[in-house]
């Protein structure tokens, strides 16, 4: 088995390398187009062969590197076919499986940062892209985001895993780079104790400035990472 998480530094993106042993079926999650050359030296150094090029939902800060892969690997990109995104070779939905050698990465659909963000389970491990962060959530204020939605998504989908599945977010911002179910039931301050009506309340007042690279970013990831 393997498993690396991956930072890129200008946007504080996690992605991540799951394989099922050196030398054998590979999967990526949000890669960064500024660390394909990364990306794609590790692949190479594990000898992995890329199934699958995966994005938990269409970034508004970078741009998806899984056009670069998939020409240097042959990996088929993949996204939610609730994200109106075109280019990809595969659009999934809740509950599908994306097979990769003897492993499976297993969809889990939570919309409400965006309509088409899901989640991927991993034995214990949970991509939560920018579902659900450590000690905080994806924003809901542009590209379609719902914070009602997003509420019942981290509470029905994913708080009801198994307590000790780890969290594994799409960014941080303060260094933290894994957590568990349980943890941000308990202490993730827009959650633990807070109502719905409450969840609701907190992100439509965030006043969050817009992403540095909204205007290129979106357009792109739409079009699979276009250039
Ligand atoms: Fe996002």
């Amino acid at each position: 088995m393997i498993f690396r998480q991956l930072f890129d530094p200008a946007s504080s993106t996690y992605s991540y390398l799951l394989g099922d042993g050196p030398g054998g079926s590979g999967v990526i999650v949000d890669p960064v187009r500024e660390q394909a050359a990364r990306d794609l030296g590790l692949i190479r150094e594990l000898g992995l062969s890329v199934a699958w090029i995966v994005e938990s939902h269409v970034h508004a800060d970078h741009v998806t590197g899984a056009l670069d892969l998939k020409e240097a690997t042959g990996g088929r990109t993949v996204v939610s076919q609730h994200c109106g995104a075109t280019g990809f070779d595969r659009l999934v939905d809740d509950g599908e499986k994306l097979q990769f050698g003897k492993e499976s990465l297993q969809v889990i659909a939570t919309p409400g940062h965006t309509p088409g963000s899901s989640c991927f389970l991993w034995r214990d491990k949970l991509l939560t892209g920018d579902t659900l962060l450590i000690g905080g959530c994806g924003r809901t204020d542009f590209q379609g985001g719902d914070a009602a939605t997003l509420y019942e998504s981290i509470t029905r989908r994913l708080f009801t895993l198994p307590e000790d599945t780890l969290v594994y977010p799409g960014h941080d911002y303060r260094g933290r780079r894994v957590s568990t179910i349980a943890e941000e039931r308990a202490t993730n301050p827009r959650l633990a104790g807070v109502s719905r009506e409450q969840f609701i309340e907190i992100m439509n007042n965030l006043k969050l400035p817009a992403p540095a690279h909204m205007a290129e970013a979106v357009p792109a990831n739409l079009r699979g990472g276009a250039h």
